[in-house]
């Protein structure tokens, strides 16, 4: 039987350093053929000409510079870009890449799926099936820089990544935290520590554990100004109730003071967006250095919210600004391609039979 290649996106420096050293080979050979993959873009050992001969026909032959397949590529007019990545038979994922004047950003997938169940959320419908591995996250950044590269005039770089496409990233931690490393590391994509966010609807254990292993900005997924509302959005709020997952997060960005926490809050018309509920947060958010993020409602099929009108979180926007909290309206984009936020459904061969749980209890609750 043949042994299966080792894909080298699955390590970051450090693990590309012990896969070296296990081979008998110098540790700079890690930031040689990283700067090959990640900088150059480059998929055959043939092509790395700084390294010997013979070390090229080992890594043919041991290892491997695999990354999605490209299933479909959509444009928005505004122009957003979406790719659908084929990650195994039954599993895709999206990624989605958002332009403006002065960045670009990636909006990266950490889970095919999520489990979660944000009652908000498209991709919460799918359901779960797995984590997505190191090789698998970083591998959207490679595919959509090539992509990018191969369309005519096209000059658009990735400045910025935020892990907000499939999935909650804190529960695949290990993999995201690497797949973080390979953004940021020098010999990569150099990123800095601010252009590089997760966003996480409150995983409290991984959170503070996070702390421990990265500095990437963090983004939390609020949505509620108290438990009882943020129940019924985020059903992990049961699990991690609001109190803690501050706690945590003012922990998180704890001993640099230059650092602010970006809150995430999506505007559903009727249910979050009364000024009543501005001045909760408003209350809450005292003594956290935050920005907020309001997040106009994306309706996908099936969803049972509407988004708040524009005077609505207008007004919701000036009671948190009076109050001193920094406030921006997220511009919703690629909405024609579902691109926008909430809205990536990928393919994904649940796991966890949601649908069939759902029609399940429909049907159990209709009869
Ligand atoms: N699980 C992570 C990251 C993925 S979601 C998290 O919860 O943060 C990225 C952002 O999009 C989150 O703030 C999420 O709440 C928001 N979002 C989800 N569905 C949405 C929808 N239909 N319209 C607008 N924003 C949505």
């Amino acid at each position: 039987m043949t042994q299966e290649k080792i894909n080298l996106l699955n390590f970051d420096r450090a693990g590309l350093e012990a896969f070296f050293a296990e081979l008998g080979e110098k540790r700079f050979r890690a930031t040689q053929v990283m700067k090959w993959i990640y900088q150059f873009g480059v998929d055959n050992f043939e092509e790395m000409s700084n390294l010997g001969k013979s070390l090229r026909e080992k890594l043919a032959e041991q290892a491997a510079i695999n990354v999605p397949e490209i299933v479909t590529e959509q444009h928005s007019a505004d122009g957003t870009s979406k790719w659908l990545l084929r990650l195994d038979s039954g599993n895709c994922v999206e990624t989605v890449f958002i332009p403006e004047a002065d960045r670009g950003t990636l909006c990266v997938s950490s889970q095919i799926g999520c489990a979660l169940e944000c009652s908000f959320c498209s991709t919460a419908q799918q359901g779960f099936n797995r984590n997505l591995t190191t090789a698998e996250i970083i591998g959207q950044l490679v595919v959509a820089n090539r992509a990018m590269q191969v369309r005519p005039r096209d000059d658009r770089k990735i400045s910025n990544v935020v892990m907000m496409g499939m999935g909650e990233p804190l529960l695949n931690f290990d993999n995201v935290v690497r797949a973080m490393n390979i953004m940021m590391e020098d010999n990569a994509y150099g990123l800095s520590k601010r252009r590089v966010t997760l966003s996480t609807a409150g995983v409290v254990p991984a959170l503070l554990r996070l702390k421990e292993v990265s500095d990437v900005s963090l983004a939390l997924s609020l949505h509620a100004p108290n438990d009882e509302l943020r129940n019924e959005l985020v059903p992990l709020n049961r699990k991690y109730p609001i109190r803690e997952v501050l706690e945590a997060c003012k922990h998180y960005i704890s001993g640099d003071n230059r650092r602010r926490i970006t809150v995430e809050y999506v505007m559903l018309a009727g249910i979050n967006d009364s000024p009543a509920h501005a001045r909760e947060l408003v209350k809450l958010l005292r003594g956290l250095p935050a920005k907020m993020n309001l997040i106009p409602f994306n309706p996908f099929p099936n969803s049972q919210y509407r988004c708040s009108d524009m005077a609505t979180i207008d007004r919701f926007r000036d009671i948190l600004m009076q109050a001193g909290i920094v406030t921006v309206t997220r511009k919703t984009r690629g909405d024609d391609i579902d691109a926008a936020c909430g809205q990536l459904a990928g393919k994904v061969a649940d796991r966890t039979r949601r649908q069939q749980r759902k029609a399940d209890f429909i049907g159990g609750r209709q009869a």
